[in-house]
């Protein structure tokens, strides 16, 4: 203990003492007695338990919050199913069954469209960008007010970075090839897909290898090399195309049931909220970090054949995807508000990357 630390650890005490024995200075001990009551919270997530990376994060944000906290915040963390079904986390921590939910608020698109974009839409954000629109950009306070009405507070949690565009069985070479394509891809993307004439195909994760070996989807998006490797899509798909158009960096949250949180003390917040930052920056150092291993295995080991789309499908796609973007924000206010927030930072940070990210990737090129 730090000299000024013991001085006041010694004061405290002594107020504490002082106060049980002469029942002065009444008002110190509530304060104290608020200050060391313990919380047990419950957080759910949307993945299957301790899941790499994602599940990790979760289980991570516990451990920090508890050694934080000295023990005074502990959080179970239960996977998808162990306590409510996986997409049931967003109306467990609205209602207050559990306290903390930890998923990608992309899942909550069917009753909260504006949601996306604090995850990934297509042709959006990549993480650095994300984290500056959401940290620094007013892309929290727009989060909050989407979530406020749900009695959920958020935060984000991680990220995947750039992801891979996803594994087909036939080649894509042009707009054309699109035409008939089944694929797991959710979402705005998958409304793209369909745009494009294909047809985009819901499953659980569990499913998706089985029928990409069956023939029941020609395609599948997932994460990257670091996920997609485990999960052995290589068996089951021969070209493996990049860039992942519909998702260049997308972000993890967690939410917090609004009741819950009011009832912390302001140190526990701080220290919940320390957690999330951490993870988030956790999150995206090891995918960073630990994709390009994995994608030398794919190709090296594993034979996978690599592919880019063509510049034209590029274009194409995202010509569509600002069409399925501005069909959205036309029917809810909410999303076009978010959207029209979204376009606005990103030409903002588009005018800033033309002089810091754009040369420095042409560098690598010399
Ligand atoms: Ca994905």
């Amino acid at each position: 203990m730090e000299k000024n630390n013991r001085r006041e650890f010694i004061k405290t005490v002594g107020v504490g003492a002082a106060a049980v024995g002469a029942g002065i200075a009444a008002s110190a001990v509530p304060a104290m007695a608020k200050k060391e009551k313990t919380f047990r919270w419950k957080m759910c997530t949307t993945w299957p338990p301790h899941f790499p990376m994602l599940g990790e994060s979760a289980d991570k944000i516990a451990q920090w919050v508890d050694e934080m906290s000295g023990g005074r915040l502990k959080i179970e963390v239960y996977g998808g199913g162990e306590l409510v079904p996986a997409m049931g986390t967003f109306d467990a921590v609205s209602q207050g069954t559990v306290e903390m939910g930890h998923a990608a608020s992309y899942y909550w698109a069917g009753k909260v469209p504006a949601a996306q974009f604090f995850a990934a839409v297509p042709f959006g954000f990549n993480a650095q960008s994300i984290n500056a629109w959401i940290l620094s950009g007013g892309g929290m306070e727009l989060w909050e007010e989407v979530y406020s009405k749900f009695n959920i507070k958020p935060f984000l949690a991680g990220n995947t970075g750039a992801q891979m565009g996803g594994w087909f069985n036939k080649e894509i070479n042009s707009m054309e090839d699109f035409k008939g394509l089944k694929m797991r891809i959710p979402g705005l993307a998958g409304k793209v897909l369909a745009k494009a004439g294909g047809s985009a195909i819901l499953m659980a994760g569990g499913d998706i290898y089985t029928n990409l070996e069956r023939g029941v989807i020609d395609a599948t998006e997932w994460v990257g090399p670091f996920h997609d490797l485990k999960l052995g899509f290589y068996k089951a798909a021969k070209y493996y195309y990049y860039p992942g158009w519909h998702e260049f960096g997308t972000a993890f949250e967690c939410m917090i049931n609004k009741d819950a949180w009011n009832l912390l003390p302001d140190d526990l917040k701080a220290i919940v909220e320390a957690a999330t930052y951490k993870s988030n920056i956790w999150m995206l150092s090891e995918f960073e970090a630990k994709n390009n291993a994995a994608l030398r295995e794919l190709v090296d080991v594993h034979k996978v054949q690599l592919k880019e789309f063509p510049k034209p499908v590029i274009k194409e796609m995202r010509k569509l995807s600002q069409e399925v973007l501005e069909e959205q924000a036309a029917s809810d206010p909410m999303f076009k508000k978010v959207y029209d927030a979204f376009l606005a930072f990103q030409k903002n940070i588009y005018g800033w990357n033309k002089l810091s990210e754009e040369p420095y990737q042409e560098l690598k090129k010399l």
